[in-house]
């Protein structure tokens, strides 16, 4: 029979021995993880399709001042009426090529010729209203230059002390399809003779080349 004594060390012992294996696990468990990445979180609207993620990560919603590539994002978003952002996106290259490299100079002077022979091309969308309302586009947008000397001055204009806008959505959901100021954008386009072109639009324009930075909160991508 063991005595008293010999049952007590031995419980104490069990006890111990118990409680320096919940330590270990402890250890074990507070342990950061091996080598751990910092995490990439994307704005989700992006996740759909790789092409959307570059566009995401590289060009929506960093300040672009170019007026090559701001033309560009307004042949793009005025050819999107009616279709998705992404299709017409993955229709880039081939609008480049037949918009002369985005050139609003030598799309300005594209000719009905020019338009009968790209309305028959499938690598865009094949609207005569659409590629003619780019043509017209063009001359509106090198009329803006003539007076701005940069298109991306005329857009300044638009916003409060004449600086791009940066908005804190924590979701999607938060992030408006047009504000006031493109509102006002767009009735100034209209009124200067641009097609295709509504607040709507114009707001996307704004994200797009940067005005208006609209990445949620947590994205990776907010201050790329
Ligand atoms: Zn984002």
């Amino acid at each position: 029979m063991p005595t008293f004594e010999y049952t007590l060390r031995r419980n104490l012992r069990e006890i111990r021995r118990s409680f320096r294996a919940q330590q270990r696990q402890a250890l074990v468990l507070v342990k950061p993880s091996v080598a751990a990445t910092p995490e990439v979180y994307r704005c989700p609207w992006c996740l759909r399709d790789p092409v959307y993620v570059h566009y995401h990560d590289n060009e929506w919603g960093r300040l672009c001042t170019d007026d090559l590539k701001l033309f560009e994002f307004l042949v793009l978003e005025t050819s999107q009426a009616g279709l998705s952002w992404l299709t017409v996106l993955k229709k880039r290259e081939n609008y480049r090529a037949l918009f002369a490299g985005f050139d609003p100079v030598k799309v300005a002077d594209f000719t009905q010729a020019d338009v009968d022979r790209m309305v028959l091309d499938p690598g865009i969308v094949r609207s005569r209203r659409k590629i003619n309302a780019a043509i017209n586009n063009a001359q509106v947008f090198l009329g803006i230059k003539r007076e701005y000397d940069r298109f991306a001055d005329y857009i300044f204009t638009f916003l409060p002390e004449r600086r791009p806008i940066v908005n804190n959505p924590a979701r999607v959901i938060e992030i408006p399809a047009n504000t006031p100021y493109s509102d006002a954008l767009a009735a100034d386009l209209r009124k200067r003779g641009m097609q295709f072109i509504g607040s709507t639009i114009c707001y996307a324009h704004l994200q797009a080349a940067g005005f208006v930075n609209d990445h949620l909160v947590k994205c990776s991508f907010k201050h790329a």
